[in-house]
């Protein structure tokens, strides 16, 4: 089958990976100037050196033997390591989360800086409607979007998929990234639920990190949800702020800073794993599916992909059989 995926995250290429294994012809098509999605790392020049963030996610388990293994041979490989003091199954990809999404992505036909508007099915196929709208045809449209933004994309093509996403609200997060001059004087590179802070963390002391001291800082949900329309000057002012009483430091100012607002940054999370309607050939996966993490995107992304893939195999040995039988 000809597919396409909206979506190159780690759902959209985890299903990717399966389905071009068993055969299929996959198209990717992703809005953003690169891979990454919610596991982007972002680079920001400063007078001594380029610092970098992980301003997404900030690590990811491991716990799914399959999922186990990919990662395994990602570490063969110098793209992840684990970080212990996140948790004892808890890995981060190197030089940047990044970097995993980057090697998933290499190989497939995926295309960035395309924000897909619609679908549209035709006699021939779905169309993909994008800004440079495509003329190409496919037998099956697959969204690995988070769930606000799949269910606007679902609404016209399949309504009771819609529905199911609109079920699955996600939190927002402010996120801050500060680099300094100096490293600070604290041992702890972890910060905890610490008033208007969910999580802090010195990414430079992550494996395979080099660089200036830097640090990302993520609010909580609800402070995130109140401030969402804030600029980010004044989401900076705040979280640098909130990161200097945590640490108990006075931090002065940083040589770099910068705020990213996720709109949706962790789904509440469904548990179907995927939906998917082989009728039409229209399916979802997603984070928002299993649970708000790294690996449970990876799991839905591959399992729709098998679903796919299992109706494909019985709808064409239901044709073959019929086929027989007629003869
Ligand atoms: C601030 C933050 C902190 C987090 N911390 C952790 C953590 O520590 N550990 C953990 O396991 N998980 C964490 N997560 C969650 C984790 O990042 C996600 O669960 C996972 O990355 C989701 O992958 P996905 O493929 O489902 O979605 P995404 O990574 O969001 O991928 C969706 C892709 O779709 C693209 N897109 C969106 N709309 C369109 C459109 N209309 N057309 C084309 N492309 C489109 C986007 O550009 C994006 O690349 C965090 C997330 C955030 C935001």
């Amino acid at each position: 089958m000809r597919i396409a995926i909206v979506g190159a995250g780690m759902a959209g290429l985890s299903c990717a990976d399966v389905l071009v294994g068993s055969g299929h012809d996959v198209t990717l098509l992703d809005k953003g100037r690169g891979p990454g999605g919610r596991m982007s790392t972002r680079r920001i020049q400063t007078p001594v050196g380029s610092a970098s963030f992980d301003h997404g996610a900030q690590y990811f388990t491991v716990r799914d033997p399959d999922f186990t293994q990919l990662v395994s041979s990602w570490s063969q490989r110098g793209l992840a390591q684990p970080w212990p003091p996140a948790g004892h199954d808890a890995w981060v990809g190197v030089p940047g989360m990044s970097a995993v999404i980057r090697d998933m992505a290499q190989g497939h036909d995926t295309h960035y800086g395309q924000t897909v508007r619609g679908a549209i099915r035709t006699d021939r196929g779905w169309q993909m409607v994008t800004e440079q709208l495509q003329a190409e045809r496919f037998d099956a449209v697959l969204v690995a979007l988070p769930a606000e933004q799949a269910a606007a994309l679902l609404g016209p093509i399949d309504l009771g998929m819609a529905r199911h996403a609109v079920m699955a609200r996600s939190q927002p997060c402010w996120t801050g990234m500060f680099a300094f001059a100096e490293r600070l004087p604290t041992d702890s590179p972890i910060v905890r639920n610490k008033g208007l802070i969910s999580w802090a963390a010195r990414n430079s002391a992550k494996p395979g990190r080099g660089g200036p001291e830097a640090w990302v800082v993520q609010a909580t949900g609800s402070w995130s949800a109140e401030h969402l329309e804030d600029c980010e000057a004044d989401v900076e002012k705040c979280l640098l702020a909130a990161m200097g009483e945590a640490l108990e430091l006075d931090l002065g100012t940083p040589i770099a800073s910068a705020a990213h607002r996720w709109r949706y940054a962790m789904s509440a999370g469904l548990s179907e794993g995927v939906l998917w309607n082989a009728q039409v050939g229209v399916g979802a996966c997603g984070d928002w599916l299993l649970g708000p993490r790294v690996e449970s995107a990876w799991l839905s992304g591959k399992a729709l992909a098998e679903r796919v893939c299992g109706d494909h195999v019985f709808a064409a040995r239901s044709s073959q059989t019929s086929g027989n039988k007629s003869r």
